[in-house]
């Protein structure tokens, strides 16, 4: 890739961390490499990497990715390492970014925060997206090595910021499968299988998703008027939902948790106001 090839180092080899060299070498990369275990080296070491002894010996690399599985793991292994440039793909909270970043500022270090929003078999392909926080020049200059990992995009100069839409997107995720799975277990109460309920949970989902702009203009002006589904008849949606989950004799902690926060807005006058109005109670 003449001119553009750049030494990258990568601390951690895991599911993550190998897929992410693995990416760099594909795309003409000289990848400097090093896991605690380096037995777990030996294939990228067949397709062109170099094994560092020593984090600090990865660390000599023009910038350095570093991807072990937590905070706590992580921090030793850079204090050893010292880079010039780092990019911390480690999934963690806003504060512990922020806290990296603040021990790199005091190191000297160029310090970027990142996010991997795909998983290990999508790395390097279009599918892939990593959100970005941090020193914005820093990310400029290595945006090159950073693309062929997933589509980069840059949030902001606080490096708080990938770790808090990773979280916010995550915790939609979670939100989704959880509601998904007491739907199947609601059904298989009465002996439907996840094979018949599922197209039409997934035809749904895409519905329910064509919702979200709307919802998100009414947060963003505070207009709650609706005239198509009023908080009140979803609130009394969600109790039936847990009623009928007790009485068909499952847990009720999914819709339960619901019922009470919608109950709380529609206590507090939002009855006749859109859902979005809920967002009222959660702030
Ligand atoms: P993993 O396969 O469990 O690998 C963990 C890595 O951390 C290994 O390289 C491991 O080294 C290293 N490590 C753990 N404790 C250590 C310690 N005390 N000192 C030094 N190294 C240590 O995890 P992963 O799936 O690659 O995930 C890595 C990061 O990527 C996590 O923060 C995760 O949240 C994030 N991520 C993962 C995915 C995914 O789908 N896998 C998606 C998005 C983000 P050894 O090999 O020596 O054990």
């Amino acid at each position: 890739m003449g001119e553009s090839k750049k030494h990258v180092g990568v601390l951690g080899l895991g599911r993550m961390g190998a897929a992410l060299a693995g990416a760099l070498l594909g795309a003409g990369h000289d990848v400097l490499v090093w896991n605690r275990s380096p037995l777990k080296a030996g294939p990228l070491l067949d397709r062109g990497a170099r094994l560092a002894a020593t984090p600090a010996e990865a660390a000599s690399a023009d910038v350095v990715l570093s991807c072990l599985s937590t905070y706590d793991s992580q921090q030793p292994v850079l204090a050893a390492a010292a880079p010039k440039v780092l990019v911390n793909l480690t999934s963690g909270t806003p504060e512990q970014a922020r806290g990296v970043a603040k021990w790199a500022a005091s190191e000297g270090i160029d310090y970027v925060d990142g996010v991997i929003m795909a998983v290990p078999q999508g790395i390097g392909t279009p599918q892939a997206q990593v959100l970005y926080g941090g020193s914005e020049a820093t990310f400029a200059a290595h945006r090159d090595v950073l693309e062929v990992l997933g589509r980069p995009v840059f949030l902001g100069e606080d490096a708080g910021l990938a770790a808090l839409y990773d979280l916010a997107l995550l915790g939609m995720m979670w939100s989704t499968m959880a509601g998904y799975l007491h739907a199947l277990a609601l059904v298989g109460t009465e002996g439907v299988r996840p094979e018949q309920f599922t197209p039409m949970a997934s035809a749904w989902h895409s519905a329910v998703g064509g919702f979200l702009p709307g919802i998100g203009d009414q947060v963003a002006s505070g207009d709650y008027a609706t005239d198509v589904s009023a908080l009140d008849i979803n609130a009394a949606g969600l109790a039936m939902l847990e009623e009928t989950s007790r009485a068909q004799g499952i847990s009720t902690a999914v819709p339960a948790v619901l019922r009470e926060l919608f109950a709380r807005a529609v206590a507090a006058g939002h009855g006749s106001h859109a859902i979005a109005s809920v967002i009222e109670e959660i702030r």
